[in-house]
């Protein structure tokens, strides 16, 4: 029955049976929508500074698009989507439907708006305040994530074998050596490579790429999805609980949020954390936020590992794919499909990726594969929104675009400070929800 409830005490027993932070009498109730790897990882911090925490999903946890994603931990990738090279590029990628990037033309009139500010984002003036902020974004990344492995017990689950981006002429390796020159400027090592080097580091390439750049300090994980319910189960352990169910709506005042369930009835919290990935400005607008969020829909195919021997990750970025090693198969995939949340998923683009990757490398067996699509949630300056928002005791956690599994451990330990009052040791003004 349709009812009001404060989370029921029964209920904060965590699968363990310890008691939780709340039965013990400490701390307040919070309520995390999203169990996508940027609410696990909230759930996780806040849980660990003995905060009772429920996590609402109406699938599971990590079952959407943190599920199934290229994963990497792209600490080095401190450019921003929106930059002159890569807007020069957008006419090619355009005329190929099933290329690198796609707009399906029903959508142009409702995108345009987030594609104008896109565009603008990539205004020099812009962009090097993007840059400088995404590279203090990373290494904060960074230095969180390697220390939620050890705490949480999932280190063995990195893999730092760095990866391999390739390029097939002499006209296309030059044209990247201007991002190499700023990534350099924030102390990311790399190597540009040929011949015997770039074949021992990847045997069975085809001969038409003819130059690399080894990065060895890029680090992949395991498999997303078994990382993201690792991650979930130490704070579980903690105390955080799950509650499956869909959110319908948000209400928020001085004493703390309403959350409405499909099912009618009503959860109370004294903080909210909003972290609903791609569907997360449905939930802000209720609260009298507007934020242009959009999706790039990403598509794969994950193949038995006996596909292929694939040392590291590779990256081909003038055919906007990766092949990434998993202890769980070889993914195949990446694109960009700028076509909303409500459109059926078009497979044929994870078909055009795997024939490609095929002709890439010519001894991989593409057959027993299993196709997927994601929903990057993305805003047009590519920094996600993180902070307060206009109505009390909420905070967003959204729109990590191609990076949310990178920064969620990050993004975890900011909203960890927000919500506890403390100062966080970025400055979160670009990150903040009124910047648009
Ligand atoms: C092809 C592809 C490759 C990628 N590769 C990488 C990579 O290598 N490295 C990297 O860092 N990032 C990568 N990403 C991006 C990364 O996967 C995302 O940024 C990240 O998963 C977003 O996490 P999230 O928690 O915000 O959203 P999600 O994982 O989408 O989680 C949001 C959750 O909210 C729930 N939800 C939404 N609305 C409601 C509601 N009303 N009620 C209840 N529940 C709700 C959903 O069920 C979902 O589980 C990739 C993405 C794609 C598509």
């Amino acid at each position: 029955m349709p009812g009001n409830s404060k989370f029921p005490e029964q209920e904060q027993r965590s699968a363990t049976g310890a008691a939780s932070p709340r039965e013990r009498g400490e701390g307040e109730d919070i309520a995390i929508i999203g169990g996508g790897i940027i609410g696990i990882c909230a759930a996780a911090l806040l849980s660990e500074a003995g905060r009772s925490v429920t996590v609402f999903d109406r699938t599971g946890i990590c079952e959407e698009t943190s599920s199934g994603n290229a994963a990497a931990f792209a600490f080095s990738d401190v450019l921003p989507l929106a930059h002159k090279g890569m807007i020069r590029q957008l006419p090619k990628w355009l005329a190929d439907p099933l290329g690198p990037l796609a707009i399906p033309p029903a959508y142009l009139p409702k995108l345009l708006p987030w594609l104008i500010r896109f565009w603008r984002a990539g205004a020099a003036k812009h962009y090097e305040t993007s840059l400088a902020t995404q590279a203090g974004m990373m290494k904060l990344a960074e230095a969180e994530w390697m220390s939620l492995l050890d705490r949480s017990g999932t280190r063995p689950m990195l893999r730092e074998e760095g990866s391999l981006e390739f390029y097939e002429s002499e006209a296309e390796f030059r044209a990247s050596l201007p991002g190499w020159a700023e990534r350099q400027r924030f102390g990311i090592g790399f190597r540009h490579i040929e011949g015997e080097e770039m074949a021992a580091l990847q045997p069975g390439l085809s001969p038409r790429f003819v130059k690399g750049t080894f990065v060895p300090g890029w680090k992949t994980v395991a498999d997303p999805k078994l990382l993201g319910k690792a991650v979930w189960a130490y704070a579980e352990k903690l105390g955080a609980r799950f509650e499956h169910a869909r959110v319908e709506r948000v209400e928020a005042g001085a004493d703390g949020a309403t959350i409405v369930l499909a099912d009618g009835t009503r959860r109370t919290a004294s903080k909210l954390v909003i972290a609903a990935g791609a569907w997360s400005h449905l939930l802000a607008k209720n609260l009298g936020d507007r934020i242009p969020l959009e999706t790039e829909r990403g598509y794969n195919t994950t193949l038995p590992s006996s596909a292929f021997a694939v040392k590291r990750q590779l990256i081909f970025s003038g055919h906007g794919f990766v092949i990434t090693p998993l202890q769980t198969g070889l993914r195949v995939g990446g694109a960009v499909e700028l076509g909303g949340i409500d459109r059926p998923p078009n497979f044929a683009r994870s078909k055009a990726m795997l024939e490609k990757a095929k002709r890439f490398l010519p001894g991989l067996d593409p057959s027993g594969g299993r196709e997927w699509m994601g929903y990057r949630p993305s805003l047009p300056d590519s920094l996600p929104v993180i902070g307060a928002a206009r109505a009390p005791n909420v905070y967003y956690a959204f729109g990590h675009g191609h990076l949310g599994l990178t920064q969620s451990a990050a993004t975890g330990r900011l909203i960890r400070d927000l919500v506890l009052g403390q100062t966080p040791p970025l400055d979160l003004t670009p990150f903040r929800p009124q910047r648009f």
